[in-house]
């Protein structure tokens, strides 16, 4: 079939989000469903290349037969099929094919109207992607008259909270980028206020720095959350022994957001905080001169317990986004840092709840890097160069070299970023390798 045969091709390019403003945190969470990818607001580009142009006629017809007539076995083509209609818009010849057979854009509706109960599922992609898909023809204006009742008729079905909260706000998102004129007719017009007041109910203030927004935490809960912040501060200064916040820091709060679960961080965060949430959660620096520094996240809905997903890995970044990285995330990223920003938060989160990081410990057993290597890490590297063994690298020297993280961190204060470069990369070179292997033997 023609559509599958497009899905290895193409799915490549889904399954690895680019990295946002923010630090990409935290490959830990739950595997997710390849989503299209939320963030790529204009034209998106062909990017993908196939040895022949595609034969829009023939796929759209193929398509709307697919989703016609799908059954449980279908999953990859239906998910085919939405690639190729994401990155049509792309293309000269996709639109008209479209408008030649509109009979598509109803089967997309369809689709969704008879599979609502996917919401909810762990097949909730398929409908949100054909509900986003379909809602995406609303950037062309001879497509208009025909989407407009299918998406307002999506839009009337759902709402912005319950299980088919994820078909409304994609309608709404849509509306947003591309009809946002139009938005009443849809009844979506203040949508983020609406997700705002609806799914965001719970406002609590653990301190003059720090409160928490939330969509359901109970009081012990809160409380818990508070403490947990709060304790982790006296941790965190005895490690870098900073001498207060970096110069031009102004973040002197932070907001902590709490989705319910990893779906609702999914269905909520990106909308209302412009995110990817192809993750396990995000902090968002923005500028520190000037605005609410926020961390989002959410509960790990998967364990038996309460827990906030990545809680003191997030905190830990905003701390050492204020007192130890001059500048924004951006200026952070002109030298390779990684290593530091995530080992570092990794292992404090670790340290400080005394946990032992298991996957790290096992990973130290073989050997993968040497330290001089992993200086050079970025977020283009795997999870586990990234936080396993960004993990390693921290708490080797944090334990056996703390004169030299004095140094760097120094250098990171200051915003002089070849001096910490110079410092990893000749001073510390090579000289603590074998040292370095025998340290992870011995874990
Ligand atoms: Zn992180």
């Amino acid at each position: 079939m023609r559509l599958a045969a497009l899905v290895l091709a193409l799915i490549a390019t889904l399954l690895v989000p680019a990295p946002a403003q923010a630090a990409p945190a935290d490959g830990h969470g739950p595997l997710l469903p390849p989503e299209i990818a939320r963030t790529l607001h204009h034209s998106p580009q062909t990017t993908f290349h196939t040895a022949t142009a595609v034969d829009y006629p023939a796929e759209l017809r193929e398509l709307t037969r697919v989703l016609d007539n799908y059954t449980a076995a279908d999953d990859a083509t239906v998910h085919a099929g939405m690639v190729m209609l994401y990155y049509g818009h792309g293309d000269a010849a996709f639109v008209p094919a479209v408008q030649a057979y509109p009979e598509v854009l109803r089967a997309l509706h369809r689709f969704v109207v008879w599979h609502t109960d996917f919401f909810g599922t762990d097949r909730a992609y398929l409908t949100q992607n054909a509900t986003r898909e379909l809602g995406r023809f609303l950037r062309h204006g001879v497509l208009q008259p025909t989407v407009r009742p299918l998406l307002a008729d999506l839009a009337a079905r759902g709402d912005v909270v319950g299980r088919l909260a994820p078909m409304w706000v994609g309608v709404a998102e849509m509306v947003d980028w591309y009809d946002k004129a139009n938005c009443g007719r849809y009844g979506t017009c203040d949508f983020r206020a609406k997700i705002d007041r609806r799914v965001l109910t719970v406002r609590y203030t653990c301190s003059t720095t720090l409160k928490i927004r939330a969509q359901q935490m109970t009081a012990t809960e809160l409380r818990q959350t508070c403490a947990s912040l709060a304790g982790q501060d006296a941790v965190f200064h005895r490690v870098v022994r900073d001498p207060g916040p970096v110069a031009g820091d102004r973040n002197t709060s932070l907001e902590v957001v709490v989705f319910n679960t990893a779906g609702d961080y999914r269905t909520y965060a990106g909308v209302l905080f412009d995110i990817d949430t192809n993750n396990g959660g995000m902090y968002l620096e923005g500028d520190p001169a000037a605005n609410q520094a926020r961390f989002i996240a959410h509960e790990a809905d998967w364990l038996p317990t309460f827990a906030i997903w990545n809680l003191n890995h997030e905190y830990t970044h905003y701390l050492d986004g204020r007192f130890d990285m001059y500048g924004d995330f951006t200026e952070n990223m002109r030298t390779p840092t990684v290593w530091w920003i995530e080992g570092f938060a990794e292992y404090l989160s670790y340290t400080y709840r005394g946990e032992v990081y298991g996957d790290a410990i096992a990973e130290a057993k073989n050997q993968t890097y040497a330290l001089s290597a992993l200086f050079d890490t970025t977020y283009d590297h795997d999870t586990k160069r990234v936080y396993n063994w960004g993990y390693l690298a921290v708490r080797y020297l944090a334990e056996r070299h703390p004169a030299d993280v004095q140094a760097v961190l120094a250098d990171y204060r200051a915003g002089d970023w070849a001096g910490a470069r110079d410092h990893l990369t000749r001073v510390i070179g090579t000289r603590y390798d074998s040292d370095w292997y025998g340290w992870l033997s011995s874990l």
